[in-house]
């Protein structure tokens, strides 16, 4: 039998992690190369649910069948969460494609929806608690006889070669890695509070305007939300932690008075959309998986098995 091909992913946020387990289980030599270790990455600051976005569809739609199938492995960490979205806009009467999937799915009654919103859905959905399931990727990733370790890598070339595929998974960090530069932060400020005792999950859309989102863990509830394209610090703000704070408690007044266990930001890797394609360097092969922006978890299955694809196929993929 041939040897299994070596390949060498650079990156262990959840998008590294995620395809060096499906490239460990379609049988290649499997090892990852990181700066940080993934409760250092952004993907532990994500509040990590399964959301939908309107591209890449095909991407979501596989990383929910397999959350919903994580559900039942309880060192997971990926729950079930129900959560209401309250828009301002009329929602289309027709279900969406991706609602069949969800686990449930219901329109809001007009008299569920009070000002300034117009309509309301409520998403039967998942949530994934990324210090629980991080570990739970590495553990998989060991059991499959992937190897993880730990230092920067500040030039591809150095590690490409012929008979290796180099799997570039740096999220942020391709901006300076291959010199991306519409690879640009998207910087998001999160609040974790006591959870005093909610399950389920809200979250809130105005055009063009800030968001809010309260979402349950096991034992903080997630408050957001912001996005703030191309701003580098890391430093919470105080004032947005506020914001934050008052709006949520808003939308669940049973937060009101709840203890703030810490506040983080992390900078999303936003990109015009995600590059998950197959490049040969003059160095050796190289496949890119980087820019998810704000869904690297609910695209993270997806674009593994994409770049799983790729490789045996070698050549082809998406970017924009
Ligand atoms: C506030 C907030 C809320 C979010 N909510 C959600 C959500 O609900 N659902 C969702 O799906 N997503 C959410 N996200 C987005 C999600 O966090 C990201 O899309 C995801 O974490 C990206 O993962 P990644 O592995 O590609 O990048 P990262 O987690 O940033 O990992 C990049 C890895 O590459 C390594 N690296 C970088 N450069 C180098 C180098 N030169 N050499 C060696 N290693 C290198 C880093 O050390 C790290 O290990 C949220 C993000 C934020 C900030």
């Amino acid at each position: 039998m041939e040897r299994p091909m070596e390949v060498l992913i650079i990156g262990s946020g959840v998008t590294g992690l995620t395809t060096a387990i499906r490239l460990a289980e379609a049988g290649f030599r499997t090892s990852i190369l990181s700066r940080e270790r993934a409760l250092d990455t952004t993907s532990v600051v994500a509040a990590a649910i399964w959301f939908p976005e309107p591209t890449n569809e095909a991407f979501m739609a596989r990383s929910l069948e397999v959350f919903l199938e994580l559900i039942d492995d309880p060192s997971a960490g990926v729950y079930p969460l129900e959560i209401t979205e309250y828009l301002d806009y009329r929602l289309d009467e027709a279900s969406p494609a991706w609602a069949e999937q969800l686990r449930s799915y219901r329109v809001l009654a007009d008299h569920e929806v009070a000002a300034p919103y117009i309509s309301g859905h409520v998403l039967g959905t998942v949530r994934i608690e990324p210090p629980i399931y991080l570990a739970y990727l590495e553990r998989r990733l060991a059991s499959l006889g992937g190897t993880l370790n730990y230092r920067e890598i500040d030039d591809l070339s150095l590690v490409a070669a012929d008979n290796r595929v180099v799997v570039n998974c740096t999220g942020l960090g391709a901006r300076t890695l291959v010199g991306d530069e519409s690879v640009q932060p998207v910087r998001g400020q999160v609040v974790h509070v006591r959870n005093p005792g909610i399950t389920d999950g809200y979250h809130t859309h105005i055009t063009g305007g800030p968001f809010t989102y309260v979402l349950p863990r096991n034992e903080v509830v997630v408050l957001g939300g912001t996005r703030i394209v191309g701003e580098w610090s890391l430093e919470p703000d105080q004032e947005t932690t506020e914001r934050i704070v008052r709006e949520a408690t808003a939308l669940d007044p049973r937060l009101s008075g709840s203890e703030i266990v810490r506040v983080a930001v992390g900078l999303r890797p936003g990109r015009p959309n995600v590059r998950v394609e197959f490049e040969e360097t003059a160095a050796g092969p190289v496949v890119h998986n980087y820019g998810h922006d704000g869904n690297g978890y609910g695209l993270s299955w997806g674009c593994a098995e994409e770049v799983v694809r790729l490789i045996e196929s070698r050549g082809g993929g998406i970017t924009s």
